[in-house]
């Protein structure tokens, strides 16, 4: 099938382009919104929002993006996002780039097309999808933790860190309690909480009720010097909490929520750690990891401030972040 043919899918929204699997080559001829090229998605109708706004309708994968330095970057999708753009359309530009980490074009080959049924797909991406978006984040009516969503793609933290925290709101971790859920296999020992070795793990617990994980929180805090209240919380007010807190405290905007970041990623990476590769139970080092995690991100669009060390960052946190 030659371009005329792709060409026409488009111009006419030819049923066919539904109904057929696209793998991409170098992304010259399928059409990135109307195609299904990305696992089972449709971007057109899955990002509604995004593709009304779009500038960019009816153009081919390689389109929206290019090579620099021999690498593939994405463009803005034809949707210039401003600071007071819709959250369903920061939302869902977030979550595209998400699905798109991986599968850039590439620099040769032709793009390939296959009936659906007959292919073998791209199973792991709509898994992915599955597995962040099903709940209702973005697509549904906006829920009481989309507000805070918001927020957090708004920290200058690496973009993996605001997909973690995001799937922390949603409660989307692939936490024991709901792998067990979901029929994998664990003995009742295998269960527990990582740290404590008491409750059986899920987000709510191992992340904001655990004696161990709360205790390396209230070091946190102290260092910070932010008062210590009530440790035993949820992860909305949790979050809210931090944020409020460093904005009081003329913290740098895309850093309110930083800190609340770096503590939950170093326990999950700590977690991790224990439940993959068997190291121990130690959250001795989670403190001093936390802290270094928070020097290197402190870095992260500063120029107040544009060299200092970990000696005197550990000394007045506070004081770099603002
Ligand atoms: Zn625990």
């Amino acid at each position: 099938m030659g371009t005329l043919l792709w060409s026409r899918f488009v111009e006419v929204e030819d049923p066919l382009a539904f109904n057929c699997r696209f793998e991409i080559g170098n992304g010259f001829v399928t059409p990135f919104w109307e195609a299904r090229w990305l696992g089972n998605l449709c971007l057109k109708e899955d990002f509604p929002n995004l593709y009304a706004e779009s500038l960019l309708k009816r153009v081919a994968v390689a389109s929206m993006g290019g090579w620099v330095n021999g690498e593939w970057k994405w463009g803005n999708f034809g949707v210039v996002l401003h600071d007071d753009s819709d959250l369903a359309l920061v939302a869902e530009d977030a979550l595209l780039r998400f699905l798109l980490i991986g599968r850039d074009p590439f620099l040769e080959g032709g793009d390939k097309v296959s009936w659906i049924g007959s292919a073998e797909g791209f199973f792991s991406v709509a898994s992915c999808y599955e597995f962040l978006v099903v709940s209702r984040t973005p697509f549904g009516p906006l829920g009481r933790n989309d507000g805070a969503l918001y927020l957090i793609w708004r920290i200058q933290v690496p973009f993996k860190i605001k997909a973690f925290g995001w799937r922390l709101f949603v409660n989307r971790l692939p936490t024991k309690d709901l792998l067990s859920f979901r029929g994998v296999p664990f003995s009742i020992e295998n269960l527990k909480c990582v740290f404590c070795g008491i409750y059986p793990e899920s987000c709510d617990h191992s992340f904001f009720k655990c004696e161990l994980v709360n205790g390396v929180k209230r070091k946190i805090t102290i260092w910070i010097g932010k008062p210590v209240g009530d440790l035993e919380e949820v992860c909305l007010q949790s979050f809210m909490d931090w944020y409020l807190f460093c904005k009081k405290k003329k913290v740098k905007e895309g850093k309110y929520g930083m800190i609340w970041l770096a503590i939950l990623w170093i326990f999950w990476l700590t977690r991790n750690a224990f439940c993959f590769r068997n190291e121990g139970r130690v959250v001795d080092n989670t403190v001093w990891n936390i802290k270094s995690l928070l020097w290197k991100w402190s870095f992260i669009g500063e120029i107040t401030h544009p060299i200092y060390s970990f000696y005197e960052f550990n000394k007045d946190p506070l004081f770099f972040l603002s």
